[in-house]
């Protein structure tokens, strides 16, 4: 049986997870850790880095390292988010040939899919490291409340990391599958309150013997811990500014230093009341002074900075509750997911505001990770059945005239879900209709976002009214929007042009993919370069170790001398391979030293 992996994409760290022998497990990287930095940075050779090592260059590469990419994904150029990432962000955001948004990174501009598709590599490795063998599919997390646009993104970056995204999954109900695993007689109402890197998001489920239904979700795609981090940034910004009239945001190094400093801080005000921010030369003033940033932060005064966004999830949550027809009083768990739940004042929010403790059952950052292996092994394995009835997070309407919205599947519907409307002509001999596809709460069109633009064309000529065409949208299990059209006369498919509004067109997505492997392949290469040079590099030392002694041993005999001359012949070609860069020479030069140490280890052993 293939293996499936489950991977949560997260805003700041990603994680991966697999069901092995009946149970979900969490896979560490090589460095053993659970999760990994979801940062991508490109080096000044095009060299990539991810995960730990990208954070670790961060501070002297920022403008060629990318964080919180999940922020961008499936965004339009002229979005709030991607104007207020202008602004904010130290990397060079621009403008994308669908109006979508791009990073340039050295000389290469990355559509948002592809940095994503780096991390998921990553993820994949470190996967097939664990397995010790290839990976080719996967079910990935996003956030509930993510749109058609930002869903699509993510399955195209799992395709560009070579992967076959067999089902996109919502993160609380990822949770939610991972809280239920094993307990097949639970019947409850749980809320998950998710509260990550990026973004918020809240589902209301059910749970009954092994069917899992979402009975509404909300969220805010914009509201994470970056933003926490933003605040104690804005602070910090503020307080040096009055001291000695800087301003701090100008400086790309800077920003760096504070933003690692506080999330670091942020995240020592959990465990502690009080901590010390210390930048030492923060900022050089003309006259070559240097400045240094030392300020202490309490909890108290962190609480003050970010109570508006902690409530802010509040209010989504009592909207969602509604939507779902319930009050407090009916959930009978809280499950909390995500890094930032472990800040005490959200904890206590949240307690406050449902009535009731939270659940300790769950790690917050692996939980989501573990739901989607246990989706993804069901996908493969009939006898570990799982049925999640998930639901469409925004409201799928079309455009109509005047700029309105007229609704066909509305939110919190459960997926997949499909609606026909019918459409006519409304001139004389008119061949093409189009339709403006939109998700979105607003009541007017252009409010919302636009999925897409469908010109239904070659519609035979009549008079207006005459022709009826009916229009299928439908929803998949992954949430991701599908238009389909039909003449009701003939009964004949018609054809449907789309216009990509953002996102990558499927040949980008293919170039990619070919691209991609061609570095993955490259990149293997070069792992096992670098293997053969460690491996070159022990032998020698061990070959040097023991060429004193046989030495010794193999005085006068002329067997002796030539085996001498074979292995000072083997080492000075060995030192030479590592020199230069030529593969075929040191793997050929790692094997014949390989073979001379055999001999000088058979030798001292005869000795003994
Ligand atoms: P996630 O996207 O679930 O990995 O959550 C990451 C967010 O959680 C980041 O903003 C982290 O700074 C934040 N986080 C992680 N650990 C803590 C902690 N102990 N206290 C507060 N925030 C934390």
């Amino acid at each position: 049986m293939d293996r499936v992996i489950g991977i949560d994409l997260g805003t700041t760290n990603s994680c991966v997870a697999i069901v092995e022998g009946g149970v979900p497990k969490v896979i560490p990287n090589k460095g053993g850790y659970k999760t990994t930095p979801s940062i991508v940075g490109i080096s000044d050779s095009g060299r990539r880095f991810v995960g730990q090592m990208a954070k670790r260059q961060a501070i002297t590469n920022a403008r060629h390292t990318v964080y919180a990419a999940k922020r961008l994904i499936g965004r339009k150029w002229a979005s709030s988010e991607v104007q207020h990432g202008l602004e904010t962000v130290p990397f060079e955001l621009v403008r994308g040939p669908h109006d979508d948004v791009r990073i340039k990174l050295r000389d290469k501009v990355y559509s948002i899919p592809e940095i994503s598709s780096i991390i998921l590599q990553e993820m994949r490795v470190v996967a097939e490291d664990y397995l010790s063998e290839e990976v080719a599919k996967a079910v990935i997390t996003v956030p509930a409340y993510f749109n058609d646009a930002q869903r699509q993104a993510t399955k195209d970056a799992g395709r560009i990391a070579g992967l076959d995204v067999l089902r996109i999954i919502n993160e609380p109900t990822a949770a939610a599958l991972a809280y239920g695993f094993g307990r097949d007689d639970l019947e409850a109402r749980i809320a998950i309150y998710d509260l990550g890197g990026g973004t918020f998001d809240i589902s209301i489920l059910e749970i009954n013997q092994g069917v899992f239904d979402v009975l509404s979700t909300g969220g805010d795609t914009y509201l994470g811990g970056e933003d926490f981090d933003a605040r104690i940034i804005e602070w910090l910004v503020y307080e040096f500014a009055a001291e000695h009239n800087v301003d701090l945001r100008r400086d790309e190094m800077a920003l760096q230093r504070m933003k690692d400093a506080a999330e670091k801080a942020k995240c020592e005000l959990s465990a502690m009341q009080e901590t010390e921010i210390n930048l030492p030369f923060i900022y050089t003033q003309e006259d070559g002074e240097a400045l240094h940033l030392q300020r202490t932060l309490s909890r108290a005064r962190l609480e003050d900075l970010v109570e508006d966004l902690v409530h802010r999830t509040v209010k989504i949550c009592d909207q969602t509750l509604k939507e779902a027809g319930l009050t407090v009083d009916a959930i009978d768990d809280v499950i909390l997911v995500g890094g930032m739940t472990r800040m005490p004042r959200v904890q206590q929010v949240v307690a406050e505001y449902f009535g009731r403790e939270p659940s300790k059952n769950v790690h917050p950052d692996e939980v989501v990770a573990l739901g989607a292996a246990i989706q993804a092994h069901a996908l493969i394995d009939e006898e570990a059945e799982v049925l999640l009835l998930d639901v469409t997070p925004h409201d799928l309407g079309i455009g109509v005239y005047g700029g309105g919205v007229q609704v066909l599947i509305e939110r919190n519907s459960t997926v997949p879900v499909s609606r026909s409307h019918i459409f006519t002509t409304v001139k004389d001999s008119q061949t093409s209709v189009k339709i403006l596809v939109v998700q979105g709460e607003s009541s007017k069109a252009h409010e919302n976002d636009l999925l897409g633009e469908f010109v239904l064309t070659g519609l035979r000529r009549a008079p207006a009214g005459e022709v009826e065409i009916e229009v299928t949208f439908e929803i998949s299990a992954d949430g991701i929007v599908s238009v389909a059209a039909r003449d009701l006369e003939t009964g004949l498919a018609q054809s449907i042009t789309v216009t990509a509004t953002s996102g990558l067109e499927e040949e980008e997505i293919l170039a990619m993919i070919e691209e991609n492997q061609d570095y993955l392949v490259q990149t293997r290469e070069s792992e096992e370069v670098e293997q053969h040079r460690a491996e070159i590099r022990r032998t020698i030392r061990e070959v040097e170790r023991l060429l004193p002694t046989v030495r010794d041993v193999m005085q006068g005999s002329t067997l002796g001398k030539d085996a001498l001359r074979k292995a000072e012949d083997a080492l000075s070609r060995a030192r030479e391979a590592l020199e230069g860069r030529n593969p075929e020479h040191i793997i050929a030069s790692s094997e014949a030293l390989s073979r001379t140490y055999t001999v000088f280890q058979g030798i001292v052993e005869r000795m003994q």
